[in-house]
């Protein structure tokens, strides 16, 4: 049996997704038995010009992890788009922008003024600043230039499946490999290796469906009650607008969910979502007692959209069609088999 080509690539994010591979252990020997590994930068001594060289569609699933930041991660998404049968956003900075893309609140120059080449994390007293083209006697030296915005893969190229999670969970990633080892992948278009509910309906902890307290809690400030709902416990837990997946691993080890695995299906917006969970469990106080506890929420933006800004309304706003790019359901991939749709 002809082994399968994959591929998988490493855009704007932590690393800690290509992490998440090699967590899968000895179902990497099962995986060689099937699959070669055609481009694996973080890896091996892979090339672009290796994938370049390749004929269009050559490589059979793409697992693309990162946000798309640079130009250099835009160039490389429509590269791997070209050579792939099946391209894979994995992981929520590729699924949704993730940590990344909460620079989009102030943009990439404040990125670079304030946090890369300013005080406080820079001692810079020259002022010398990023430049993505230098000459030189020797020639140009060039380094990748940050977009205005950070965006998800879906909204630079055509996609057809998401793995999220930050990292995704090895078991999901086992699961979703497996689908695309024996030929089971699902109508293109959705997530692989989710749970159709929410963290909530995963979670162990006893919820009473009231929320009262007098102020919301930061982790580091109160070790709760190891059974009731730590939202219930003044925590914000994200687990009524997060999509199932991972087993509630976070809630189970006393720690509030942060919503990594994305809105529950149908959600357009998880951050509007868990906002709404809140206001919910708050039922019965009036409206002023309502925003006074809710405005004890420290960093609300990083609080409701931590891995969701880049995919949500709020970017929306933002962006303009022509620049975000546009997801294409029906669109023939390039060199794709017949039926093969993005
Ligand atoms: S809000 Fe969090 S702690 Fe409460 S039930 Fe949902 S997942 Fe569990
Ligand atoms: S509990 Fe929430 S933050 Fe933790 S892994 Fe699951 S989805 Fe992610």
């Amino acid at each position: 049996m002809e082994k399968l080509k994959l591929a998988v690539y490493w855009a704007s994010s932590c690393g800690g997704c290509d992490i998440s591979l090699v967590e899968l252990g000895e179902h990497l020997l099962e995986l060689a038995r099937v699959a070669d590994i055609v481009f694996w930068p973080c890896a091996m001594d892979f090339k672009y010009a290796d994938v370049e060289a390749m004929p269009d569609g050559h490589i059979d699933v793409t697992l693309f992890n990162g946000a798309i930041r640079t130009d250099e991660d835009a160039h490389i998404a429509h590269l791997l788009r070209a050579k792939s049968r099946v391209l894979i956003a994995y992981g929520s900075c590729a699924t949704e922008g993730c940590i990344p893309a909460l620079a989009n609140i102030k943009g990439a120059d404040h990125a670079l003024a304030r946090a890369a080449f300013g005080e406080p994390t820079t001692d810079n007293p020259g002022g010398t600043m990023f430049q993505g083209r230098y000459a030189m006697p020797e020639g140009v030296l060039t380094l990748p230039v940050l977009g205005t915005q950070v965006r998800t893969l879906s909204q630079v190229v055509p996609v057809q499946y998401s793995i999220p999670g930050c990292p995704p969970s090895h078991e999901q990633v086992w699961q979703a490999l497996n689908a695309v080892i024996e030929g089971r992948l699902p109508e293109p278009g959705g997530l692989l290796g989710v749970d159709a509910r929410t963290v909530c309906d995963q979670c162990p902890r006893v919820r009473e469906g009231k929320i009262r307290v007098e102020r919301f809690l930061r982790p580091h400030e109160v070790i709760p009650d190891p059974e009731r709902c730590l939202l219930e416990q003044g925590l914000v837990c994200a687990g009524p607008a997060t999509h199932a997946g991972c087993g509630a691993l976070c809630v189970k080890a006393g720690m509030p969910c942060r919503g990594c695995y994305g809105a529950p299906d149908g959600i357009l917006d998880q951050g509007a979502e868990l906002l709404d969970a809140i206001v919910a469990g708050m039922a019965g106080e009036s409206d002023e007692e309502i925003r006074r506890v809710v405005s004890t929420i420290v960093d609300p933006v990083g609080t409701f959209y931590r891995f969701s800004l880049a995919a949500s309304l709020l970017h929306g706003l933002k962006t303009s069609p022509l620049e975000s790019g546009a997801t294409c359901e029906t669109q023939r991939i390039p060199g794709g088999r017949e039926g093969d749709v993005a």
